[in-house]
């Protein structure tokens, strides 16, 4: 018999653990070495057992980026003799990263823990949000999650999102059965790799179980957003294909179409209700109440660059909460949700800190957007519990699966302790950097000037539909190009308007006295024809990212010439500021 959840004893450990943080994070350091330090990497760092005290650890072992563990990765990959980065925990697969700014996959090295810690994160944050919203029994999940591509190293490893590693895991599916709401969709929606068709049936079968459904969800916000935008163009589809009870010719994939029909019986009578509640929404104003009646909250990650995601799921949502999701990455978990309560701009993470070994680097000393070639000061870098509430840092992780000091590159606040353990306010990613000169403007200063400057759309019921930049240093002076997909046509004068905006609203130091001195060109807004994006997440996808970890990138760079033609090759309008002539 499955063992019953118990929140409140999760909550009681939780409680315990965040009391002794300190302590901990020296347990688990010590646990990590000991389990280790056998393996090439710690060994020439001179770490020859797990009793290496934090102070050693820091000064032994250099604080790196992926850039610098590639050659080790390379040889797990190539499956050498010898235990490269662990010896306690072999490395059993690969976790691939989104790729999202660079524009190149990154291999992580990953192994069990990943799902026991994964466990941990998920429990701890379903105590904490089925205590405030409780899901009642027979409720299901419309889930937009899906497999991604995999790929076998030449040892024979996986290589894949680490999501996917994670839901094909059998021990995690085990426990998770006992706390997580069933999802709509069969497994072969779930892992089928045609995505486009994945997210149609999706739809289909949260229609289906409509009167069901008390979650809607994903890994970000981004991909709800997304999936509702589709179900806007696909509706009358859907309810056809629910009238006739006959799947549409668009699923070709042969065991998608199987397990959709042991779902999918003609039913007239809901076809028309779903056909009328449509009609009956306004700009499909309260969509997910009005179709989905029993919805509880609607999940996923929401902070960060998902920020600008938010109004557009708000008017989806109509009056249902929406809770943001936890706080991690394929490099390993960091903080949980424990205040499932708060709206998505006040969302802070607390960190556990038995699931990896944490340090923090003050933001005020990362000089250059290139991670590789920062200088930090070793004193500077502290420990989990001595970080101070209101300043800024980025993340360095020390995980149980071969990462040392590793820079995560994203930059957090400390808005507080819980217990004495901080609690985490996520900023930005370190190195989305638009800058041409003296100049830096960082991923979130990027979005508040969008922010600003599309807000002089909304008079015309116009939104931006998603949006990212690049920095020209071809022509001279170089200067910032913002790309805007918007959902109709903005006219040339409110174009100009919002590029003044945009450029104004820029308000770092040096990027204002480069503009006033001519140092940095006008700012220039390029509005991309519609679909744009849905043309790079493709993009991403045919590399083998997995939707459900998509995240647009914000920041463009002449190395991603991919998505960078892609975005040229659809620009319908485009105009210069003179908001500093
Ligand atoms: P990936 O390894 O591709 O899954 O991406 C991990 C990255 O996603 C992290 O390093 C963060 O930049 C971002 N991320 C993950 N969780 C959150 C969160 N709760 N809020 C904001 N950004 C997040």
């Amino acid at each position: 018999m499955e063992k019953e959840f118990n929140s409140e004893q999760v909550i009681q450990e939780f409680e315990a653990m965040t009391k002794d943080a300190k302590k901990i994070q020296i347990e688990t350091l010590n646990k990590i070495l000991k389990d280790n330090w056998e393996a090439e990497y710690l060994k020439k760092w001179g770490i020859f057992d797990g009793t290496t005290d934090p102070k050693t650890y820091s000064s032994c072992v250099p604080l790196v980026t992926h850039k610098d563990i590639e050659p080790y990765v390379q040889k797990i990959a190539d499956g050498v003799p010898f235990p490269v980065l662990t010896t306690g925990n072999p490395i059993t697969a690969f976790a691939l990263s989104s790729g999202t700014t660079q524009g190149k996959r990154k291999y992580i090295p990953y192994n069990d823990i990943f799902i026991k810690t994964s466990m941990q994160v998920y429990q701890t944050s379903f105590a904490f949000r089925n205590k405030e919203f409780p899901i009642k029994n027979g409720g299901k999940a419309l889930n937009f999650i899906y497999g991604g591509k995999h790929f076998t190293t030449k040892s024979g490893l996986l290589a894949a999102p680490a999501s996917t590693n994670i839901n094909h895991s059998k021990l995690f599916k085990k426990t998770m059965k006992a706390i997580q709401t069933p999802a709509c969709s069969p497994d072969e929606v779930i892992f089928g790799l045609e995505f486009q068709q994945s997210l149609y049936c999706h739809l289909l079968c949260g229609l289906i179980f409509h009167e069901e459904i008390q979650v809607v969800s994903s890994n970000f916000a981004h991909s709800i957003v997304h999936s509702f935008r589709t179900f806007e163009t696909v509706w009358e589809e859907l309810c056809n294909d629910i009238r006739t009870g006959v799947l549409s010719a668009r699923i070709t994939v042969p065991c998608v179409r199987n397990a959709m029909a042991k779902i999918l019986k003609p039913n007239p009578e809901l076809a028309d209700e779903i056909h009328n509640k449509c009609l009956g929404l306004t700009n499909w104003y309260g969509l997910i109440p009005e179709i989905f009646p029993n919805t509880k909250y609607i999940y996923g990650i929401m902070t960060g660059s998902m920020a600008p995601y938010l109004e557009k799921l708000r008017h989806y949502a109509g009056g249902v909460p929406l809770q943001s999701g936890d706080y991690g990455a394929s490099e390993g978990w960091i903080g949980v949700n424990v205040n499932p309560e708060l709206p998505p701009e006040m969302t802070t993470f607390v960190v556990l800190p038995n699931i990896g070994y944490f340090e923090f680097i003050p933001l005020g000393q990362i000089h250059d957007p290139d991670l590789g070639s920062v200088l930090v000061e070793p004193e500077s870098v502290v420990g989990l519990t001595d970080v101070k509430v209101g300043e800024e840092y980025e993340v360095v992780i020390t995980s149980f699966a071969g990462l040392y000091r590793y820079r995560l590159g994203d930059v957090v606040k400390v808005t507080g302790f819980h217990n004495s353990t901080p609690k985490l306010q996520f900023i930005c990613r370190r190195n989305v950097m638009l800058t041409v000169n003296v100049d830096k403007n960082t991923e979130k200063d990027l979005q508040l000037s969008v922010e600003a400057a599309a807000k002089l759309l909304t008079a015309e019921k116009l939104e931006v539909v998603d949006f990212t930049s690049h920095v020209d240093l071809v022509s001279e002076p170089g200067h910032y190009v913002i790309f805007w997909e918007v959902n109709g046509e903005v006219s040339d004068d409110l174009l100009k308007e919002c590029c003044n905006c945009l450029d104004k609203s820029f308000v770092d130091a040096g990027y204002v006295t480069s503009r006033t001195s001519k140092a940095i060109g006008p700012l220039e807004l390029r509005v991309l024809s519609r679909g744009t994006f849905q043309k790079i997440l493709d993009h991403y996808v045919q590399q083998g990212s997995v939707v459900n970890q998509h995240k647009t990138p914000r920041c463009v760079s002449a190395a991603n010439q991919s998505v960078l033609k892609i975005l040229c090759n659809n620009v319908v309008k485009s105009c210069l500021s003179t908001a500093f002539d």
